[in-house]
């Protein structure tokens, strides 16, 4: 089967994604790309993720024909496309409604850096773009167009997108920046929360690079 370990690697992480509560129903999806090939894996529309078999997993080319599958792709793969064609340098995508980060992206306020978690973005911020309709081709443009430099951005009304140069850093940082929009919440909910310096967070995102995008960097590092 073409991209057998990247099928299997979907489903894995669909099912982690469920279970650890960053999607509801079968709502996000996820994607790995094979910069050798320019094939993309990727989760199908609609299939709940306990239900979801490697060989449901479409495979689309970055030109966004479908390659392989007998499935229909996630009605966001317009998104993963754009962020692979802009972003050379990545791997994966991973698209989540998690709760507090959508409660962020329908205020249209960014994520900050309340604690220094968010450097795994590579940036002290995570900005949040406009509402635009899902699966749309203008919010596949402004999304990539809006994470601009780091690896990860609010989409208005509907969730976040989280890229990595793999599927677990990217599924890491999805959950590092559901921690910091619940932190947020909390933090603005009972004061005015202490945001680390430019200086601070210059300094935690050259950590990070150290650790050499860590797929396993987790809250106790
Ligand atoms: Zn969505």
């Amino acid at each position: 089967m073409l991209m057998q370990k990247e099928r299997e690697l979907i489903v894995e992480y669909g099912i982690e994604m469920s279970g650890r509560g960053l999607s509801v129903g079968t709502s996000g999806n996820l994607s790995i790309c094979d910069r050798a090939t320019g094939y993309i894996a990727i989760s199908p529309s609609g299939i709940d993720y306990f239900e979801t078999r490697p060989e449901d997993v479409v495979i689309m080319d970055l030109d966004s024909r479908i390659i392989d599958g007998s499935r229909k792709p996630s009605s966001e793969w317009a998104l993963h496309s754009e962020f692979y064609r802009r972003k050379p340098n990545i791997g994966a995508v991973v698209h989540t409604h998690s709760l507090y980060c959508t409660a962020f992206a329908v205020l249209g306020r960014k994520l900050q850096a309340v604690h220094y978690a968010i450097a795994g973005a590579g940036v002290a911020e995570i900005p949040c773009i406009p509402y635009y309709l899902f699966g749309s081709e203008e919010l596949a443009k402004a999304a990539a167009e809006g994470c601009g430099d780091g690896m990860a951005v609010l989409l208005g009304n509907h969730g976040l997108v989280a890229c990595g140069v793999d599927i677990a850093s990217a599924f890491s940082l999805a959950e590092n920046c559901e921690y910091v929009a619940k932190l947020q919440y909390l933090s603005t909910s009972i004061g005015k929360p202490n945001l680390l310096t430019e200086e601070e967070m210059a300094r935690a995102i050259e950590r990070f690079k150290s650790y050499g995008q860590d797929a396993d960097l987790k809250q106790e590092t």
